[in-house]
């Protein structure tokens, strides 16, 4: 006979297709098989329906699901059902026969996994009939539900609390994603929990990307993050539902396939929006966050907040929908001043005192978020009580490009003495328009090109003067007041002003950019493409989403592995045994066809054994590189293999190098030519390249000096140390 590892094992791989588990779910598994109380504390993407629905296979009794999200409940049963599980759900969608049935089928033993929301358990009818069936456990998901303290409180999950008095012997596992301590309390005092134990895993997205970007122009911002992620499925949040169908519409316009959604919509044409999104029809949902709960969509690549979020707690929510695949994906914040006093703006108008010290506290929390100069992440799990380690998480936007200061006393002067010429009685853009020398309308009507400070600004672009800003705003150096938002000198500033005070600043990027992980792309993208518009026909005729065909991740492992038989297919994480029958040989001849065609010998995987999903996640881009380039390859190899520029290469080394990483440039740069690049740049200066190209002529690649000059570079880093 087996043993238990074994069966947990071999349940995993038929039905599920995976061979190993996510963190705290064996664990949890083996727990529940014990058939005890339990309450399971994951976020979003951590993998809790694997938590109840494989011992729900083990179990000689049914197993009973609680959602509060009737429209989910078809999609999770075909979902189950393609992976060869017998399930089913009852909800008010049915027909009154269709639930005969279904009723006859589970008193027949013939299903194991029932759903139900949590209204059903109130029916006395229903309860009656659940009690004569073999419960073997229920598993109450999104359980926050019943606790008014958190932010989705359901008055039909207060029903619960009677489970366990009307089935004494079943166990009940709760569980959510809601990290704060008080709701948790409160939801296990709700269900009665007897002799239980708590999984706290932990609330780290690993592969989350989070970036702030001062907003300046949304539109644009979010044309240009857009324009290299025209396949992949995002959401869009903005505050108010005007913004949404303006922006909805204008993308459209753009060529994007997007689709709006708030509150204000009718009921049908929300279900449909987000029906479409779901089966990848359209790419983009602009929405309020009236959306978002219940979407089970894994391969959310990004989340745009548009606006800023109400309350760290919304914003972890809210990116959470992003990546709950474990693939990379983006959450990028556009951030304005401007923004944050409309927001105060609308608290001030409260009523409720308490209401209102609450939201200026969560904005408060907010926008110092925004502001920080350290690792994101660290400040979103310190919030909820988890304490992050690293030094650098290698995946937000400070930690990839940590802020770098400089003397920014003149650049400060310039600012506040404009500032001050004006009379403090202008906005931000406007003390820069003058700055900058300005010819608009109002600058010359108001006279102000007649004062010292227009035009001394020369020296910097827009955008840079609005970081400036904000920087001399966030220390205190100025202000903005007024409902139409005018800047004001502080005490401080005096002091800036009178050259008795020095101030730093953070050195302006050249161009704003998303430092995000686009080019992390370690699989042949053609192919993928190819395999994703199979899916998407499979599962139009299947009338499915795609997603229950093949995840995103199964589909990038083929793109990366080549499979070539149905042996290698199996082995491709997320394909189960009934998977591999119904849709192997269709994907299997897309595969072959595609490595026919372009000649592609299916060796050519390029991480071995490792868990691919792993490594996408694991490994930002430069990482990667590293790895290739312990292998001891060229330039040219591994810029192959990266399907990247042998440029792009090279500038992963320069960052490597000078983050003293230990690479050799034996293989990329011959000793010999070492010397003279050497030469040249002590002569030319290491600030540009060109120079250097040019006193060496032919026979030198700008690869090959970027690469000596990193290296001097770090020497003199480490000298002056
Ligand atoms: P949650 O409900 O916690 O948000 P899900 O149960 O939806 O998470 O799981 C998130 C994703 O991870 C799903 O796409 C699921 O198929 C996948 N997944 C869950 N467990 C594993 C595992 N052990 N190996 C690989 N993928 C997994
Ligand atoms: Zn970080």
């Amino acid at each position: 006979m087996e043993n238990k590892k074994d069966i947990i094992y071999s349940t995993l791989h038929k039905y599920f297709g995976y061979s190993t588990f996510y963190p705290l779910q064996e664990d949890i598994i083996r727990w529940v098989l014990e058939r005890k109380d339990l309450f399971v504390l994951m976020p979003t993407g951590g993998g809790k329906s694997l938590c109840y629905q494989l011992p729900a296979l083990l179990f000689d009794g049914i197993t009973v699901v609680v959602s509060p999200l009737i429209a989910l409940m078809k999609d999770q049963v075909d979902g189950l059902t393609e992976n060869g599980i017998p399930a089913t759900f009852i909800n008010s969608s049915l027909r009154s026969d269709e639930i005969v049935t279904r009723k006859r089928e589970l008193s027949e033993g013939k299903i194991k996994i029932l759903y139900i929301a949590p209204e059903r358990l109130a029916m006395s009818e229903f309860l009656g009939f659940l009690q004569k069936l073999n419960v073997s456990l229920f598993a109450i998901d999104e359980s926050h539900c019943i606790s008014e303290w958190g932010h989705d409180f359901r008055p039909e999950y207060r029903q619960l609390s009677m489970l366990k008095e009307k089935f004494p012997n079943t166990p009940i596992m709760g569980l959510t994603a809601t990290a704060t301590p008080s709701v948790q309390k409160d939801i296990i005092e709700q269900l009665k929990l007897t002799d239980y134990r708590v999984f706290t895993a932990s609330f780290n997205r690993k592969n989350l990307y989070y970036q702030i970007m001062p907003k300046d122009n949304p539109y644009h911002q979010i044309l240009c993050f857009l324009k290299e992620r025209k396949k992949e499925s995002g959401i869009i949040y903005c505050q108010g539902r005007k913004t949404v169908e303006h922006l909805a519409e204008s993308l459209q316009e753009d060529g994007y396939r997007a689709l709006p959604y708030h509150a204000g919509l009718s009921a049908e044409m929300r279900t449909e929006n987000q029906e479409r999104f779901i089966r990848e029809d359209v790419e983009i949902i602009v929405a309020t966050i009236a959306f978002g709960m219940g979407i089970d969509k894994p391969n959310i690549r990004y989340v745009i907040h548009h606006d800023l979020p109400k309350s760290i707690e919304g914003y972890y929510q809210e990116t959470g929908r992003a990546g709950r695949d474990g693939l990379k994906s983006d959450c990028i914040l556009l951030f304005s001043y401007a923004d944050k006093m409309k927001i105060e703006y609308f608290i001030r108008r409260k009523e409720d005192e308490k209401e209102k010290e609450v939201a200026y506290k969560q904005l408060r929390e907010l926008v110092s978020y925004c502001e920080s100069n350290v690792c994101r992440r660290r400040i979103l799990l310190d919030y909820f009580g988890e304490k992050f380690s690293e030094n650098n998480c290698r995946n937000c936007d400070l930690c990839l490009n940590p802020k770098e200061q400089f003397d920014g006393t003149v650049v400060a002067q310039k600012l506040l003495s404009c500032v001050y010429r004006v009379g403090e009685c202008f906005g931000m853009h406007y003390v820069i328009d003058v700055l900058l020398g300005s010819k608009n309308q109002k600058v010359l009507q108001n006279g102000h090109t007649t004062l010292t400070t227009y035009g001394i600004g020369k020296e910097y672009s827009k955008p840079q003067w609005l970081a400036f800003s904000r920087e001399l705003i966030q220390s205190g150096y100025l202000s903005l007041e007024g409902e139409y938002p005018v800047l004001k000198l502080s005490k401080q500033s005096r002091e800036v002003l009178l050259g008795r005070k020095k101030v730093f600043l953070t050195k302006p990027e050249e161009k704003p950019s998303f430092s995000a992980s686009k080019e992390d792309a370690n699989y042949d993208q053609a192919l993928f493409e190819r395999l994703r518009e199979l899916r998407k026909t499979v599962a139009d005729r299947e009338s499915m989403p795609p997603y229950i065909i093949f995840h995103d991740t199964s589909l990038k492992e083929m793109s990366t592995r080549y499979p070539q038989t149905a042996s290698d297919l199996e082995k491709i994480s997320g394909v189960g045994e009934l998977k591999l029958r119904k849709y192997g040989a269709l994907f299997l001849k897309e595969i072959s066809d595609y490595c026919r065609q372009y000649a592609i010998a299916p060796k050519q995987e390029i991480f071995g054994k490792q868990a691919f999903a792993e490594k996408q996640t694991r490994a930002p881009t430069i990482y990667t590189t590293l790895e290739l380039c312990k292998n001891n390859l060229s330039l040219l190899e591994i810029a192959r293999k990266r399907g990247l520029a042998t440029s792009t290469i090279s500038t992963h080394l320069e960052k490597l190098i000078l983050a003293g990483e230990n690479v050799s440039l034996d293989k990329f740069v011959d000793p010999g030519k070492r010397q003279h690049i050497r030469a040249a740049i002590e002569k030319s200066g290491m600030e540009a390249l060109s120079p250097v190209k040019e006193a060496l002529g032919e026979g030198y690649s700008y690869d090959e000096i970027k690469l000596v000059r990193a290296e001097m570079m770090y020497s003199a880093m480490k000298n002056a140390e």
